[in-house]
């Protein structure tokens, strides 16, 4: 019998690890890190733009201020010089006697020259003298222009204040004009104003140049609605917009100017013809604080821009390169990752493949279920049913329980409370009570014994071995004539009917053992107590050797107080230890009236093809072996025939599982009640199933270290491990490891490596 635990690794394998076609394994990671790069590739660049556009726009907006502060600094410097001249002119006493004696002519021809003078070295465009009530008694400036009152906001506060007033203003040309008038004092009497003035013109000028930047004018139409008609005619050369002039620098005059002067493009950069250019825009007031225009700057950013671009370029290529490194990079770890996880996944499969065929080449059902559901089946379970898939096994009943019929007293969901699981509820019972029957696709009834374990919380793995061959004949046979009356064992003519189909059943890793048993002295019962109680004896003998062997093993009254039992066994050390657990058994048990006996036992394996008689009576030879070596033993022929059939011994099994890489040496002890004694098998070539007596941990472990002795290892006290020769560790865990009494089972998984994966 294959045990479930093994499977219970295999569909933990096979359930979490996914087994599929093994393509190369692919990280989609390519992608991301591409995008991610070119993002952190594309950021730079933008905010490094972000930046410098902020930085050189920054400076730019402080030119408007550093216009006004020069503007400012200017006018104050220039007041000051104006009053200085006014000073000078009006102390001259030419001067003066011109004035007051209304010579115009005069005073024109004594002021013209320093007016050349001033206007060619400081820039003076506007020389007055004002009589006291506001009227211009002559313009230096404009001779002809002359008997007009002024209305000025300075000329009115120097007035109002008797002392120099200045401030840019226009005057009745419609010019812009720093000016600064006086109160001509002669002798501690005013005798009029004279006024000083400078066209604004050339001071943007100068500033212009100053600062590296355009600045116009704009100043609002209404301004000029009382100007002269020569005036008028003048503006025509200005540009005009919808509501403004453009005044003074007319050098580049950009198509946008209408968006410029109403503040549309205000901060931003416009392209004229020879560049870049930054816009930004102040108002224009005059003294009363009145606005009459705008002031527009154009910056030059070419420049900066064509700097900007120049770095872009650099970090550009800079960026470039260093996205090609990080993706070289990039790739070639992700490279590395794929073929590591590749190797990996390629050597987990190929041990989940020889796993899932080992799996499938189970002859028994195999299933995993939670006890309403089946989740999982084997190739077996399929085939049994007749079904392609799960799925369709499904169809008929979600859960293989569905399938269990009611008959002849086996387990069936019949017998499983309401509320509870079925796999809970057959999981503590024992002998038949643990056996099911189903039918297979042909409607042919099958009885099974079951094994359960439990390998994830509310899913059991669930092993059917189909005992319908052996069990069901042998059940089915008890009811009729051919059992012993006296010991209910087998009789003799249940033997000759049965023997050819028990050794029929037999697969081919399963032997025939024959075991010849002999009460030892049993003439002595007789004799001593009487008859009866040497039937009481035969009685009691043969129940403790039928629930020390297992429900598939045939114990039969072969004569008076002899006994042979057929077991079914994998390796002659299997059978001498099945054997040798009978004949302590009955030496440790006691016996009503007569207390302890012991018997003899010869054994033998039957060799495939002879005459079955032959195998009896070489058992028969081997049981008077053991009666003449002294009783109370269990022997076999040295030289027998036995040597003629090629049993393989548990150290070459074991040695062969070693070999072949094999992960996992199971065991389960006393999995029926009746199996008090179970002898070591050896299935297959990569299994063990060990079955022994768990009671005695000392006797475990000792066995352990004896089978283990053929590759010269050793358990390491400490952690379990066991450790061979070749310093080779091999895991030894024990699932359910409760070395008590009650103990029903635990499995020992053994790897060659401490390995993860093989728990
Ligand atoms: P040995 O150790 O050599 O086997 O000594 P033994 O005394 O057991 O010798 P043997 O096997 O030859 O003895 C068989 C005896 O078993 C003879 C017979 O009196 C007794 N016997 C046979 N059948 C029955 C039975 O059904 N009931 C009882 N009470 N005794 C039986
Ligand atoms: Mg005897
Ligand atoms: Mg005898």
């Amino acid at each position: 019998m294959i045990d479930s635990y093994k499977f219970c690794i295999i569909y933990m394998y096979i359930s979490k690890l996914k087994l599929g076609k093994m393509n190369k394994y692919r990280l989609n990671l390519h992608f991301p890190l591409i995008g991610s790069v070119l993002a952190m590739f594309i950021i730079t660049i933008f905010s490094f733009m972000y930046f410098q556009e902020t930085a050189i726009h920054g400076n730019k907006k402080n030119i408007v201020d550093k216009f006004f502060n020069n503007l400012e600094l200017e006018s104050e410097y220039d007041t000051k010089v104006f009053s200085n001249f006014i000073d000078m002119v009006g102390s001259d006493s030419s001067i003066i006697k011109s004035f007051e004696s209304k010579n115009k002519k005069e005073l024109f021809d004594l002021t013209k020259p320093l007016f050349d003078k001033l206007n060619k070295d400081i820039d003076l465009t506007h020389f007055y003298f004002i009589l006291n009530d506001g009227t211009v008694f002559l313009r230096v400036h404009n001779f002809n222009k002359d008997g007009d009152t002024i209305k000025r906001a300075t000329f009115l506060d120097a007035q109002k204040t008797n002392s120099l007033s200045s401030g840019l203003e226009f005057g009745l040309m419609k010019s812009y004009t720093l000016r600064a008038v006086k109160p001509w004092i002669v002798d501690g009497k005013k005798i009029g104003y004279i006024e000083f003035g400078k066209d604004i013109g050339k001071t943007i000028e100068s500033l212009s140049k100053l600062l590296d930047t355009q600045i116009f004018i704009a100043v609002k139409k209404e301004i000029f609605t009382d100007a002269p008609k020569e005036v008028k005619n003048r503006l025509s050369d200005k540009i005009s917009t919808k509501n403004d002039y453009i005044k003074y620098n007319t050098t580049i005059i950009p198509k946008e100017i209408n968006d410029i002067v109403n503040g549309k493009l205000n901060n931003t950069d416009i392209n004229l013809g020879d560049g870049t250019y930054f816009v930004s825009l102040a108002p224009m007031k005059d003294i009363s604080k009145k606005k009459l225009g705008s002031f527009i700057f154009l910056s030059n950013v070419s420049s900066e821009h064509s700097l900007m671009y120049s770095s872009i370029k650099i970090l550009t290529l800079f960026l470039t390169a260093l996205t090609l490194i990080l993706l070289t990079i990039g790739f070639g770890l992700i490279k590395r990752r794929e073929d590591t996880i590749s190797t990996l996944t390629e050597q987990l499969d190929k041990k989940n493949r020889k796993l899932q065929k080992l799996f499938d080449i189970q002859k028994n059902i195999i299933i995993i279920s939670d006890g309403k559901k089946t989740l999982l089946v084997n190739e077996a379970t399929l085939n049994f049913f007749a079904v392609e898939s799960i799925e369709e096994f499904r169809k008929i009943s979600e859960d293989i329980s569905g399938r269990f019929i009611a008959s002849n007293g086996y387990f069936s969901l019949e017998k499983v409370p309401n509320n509870k699981n079925w796999i809970t509820t057959i999981e503590p019972l024992s002998g038949d009570a643990r056996i099911i029957t189903m039918k297979d696709a042909d409607g042919a009834s099958h009885t099974f014994n079951i094994s359960i374990s439990q390998f994830e919380e509310e899913q059991y793995l669930i092993s059917f071995t189909d005992i319908s061959a052996t069990m069901v004949e042998k059940i089915n046979l008890s009811k009729k004539i051919e059992k012993d009356e006296l010991t209910d064992a087998f009789n003799r003519k249940f033997f000759n009917k049965n023997i050819a189909s028990i050794i029929k059943s037999l697969d081919s890793h399963t032997y025939l053992g024959v075991a010849m048993i002999d009460i030892d002295f049993f003439k002595k019962v007789n004799d001593t107590h009487g008859h009866n109680a040497g039937d009481i004896v035969l009685q009691q003998f043969s129940q403790y050797i039928k629930s020390s062997i297992r429900l598939d093993d045939f114990l039969i009254r072969w004569g008076g107080e002899e006994f042979i039992i057929l077991i079914k066994t994998k390796s002659k050390e299997a059978l001498l230890r099945a054997a040798e657990h009978i004949r302590q058994k009955i030496e440790k048990s006691k016996f009503d009236i007569v207390g302890n006996i012991t018997c003899s036992i010869g054994i033998t394996i039957y060799i495939p093809g002879e005459d079955i008689i032959r195998t009896i009576e070489r058992a028969d030879i081997a049981m008077y072996k053991s009666k003449e070596s002294g009783r109370n033993m269990v022997s076999q022929l040295e030289n027998s025939d036995t040597n003629e059939l090629e049993v393989p011994t548990n150290e070459e099994c074991l040695r062969a599982v070693l070999d072949e890489n094999a992960i996992i040496v199971n065991f389960e002890s006393n999995l029926l009640d009746n199996h008090r004694y179970l002898p070591e098998e050896v299935i297959g070539k990569n299994w063990f199933d060990i079955f022994i007596d768990t009671s005695d941990t000392k006797e475990t472990m000792n066995y352990f270290k004896e089978i283990l002795s053929a590759k010269d290892g050793k358990i390491d006290k400490h952690t379990n491990d066991i450790i061979l020769k070749d310093k080779t560790h091999m895991l030894l865990d024990f699932e359910n490891t409760v070395f008590t009494k009650e103990a029903k089972r635990f499995v020992l998984f053994v790897a060659k490596e401490h390995s993860e994966t093989y728990l």
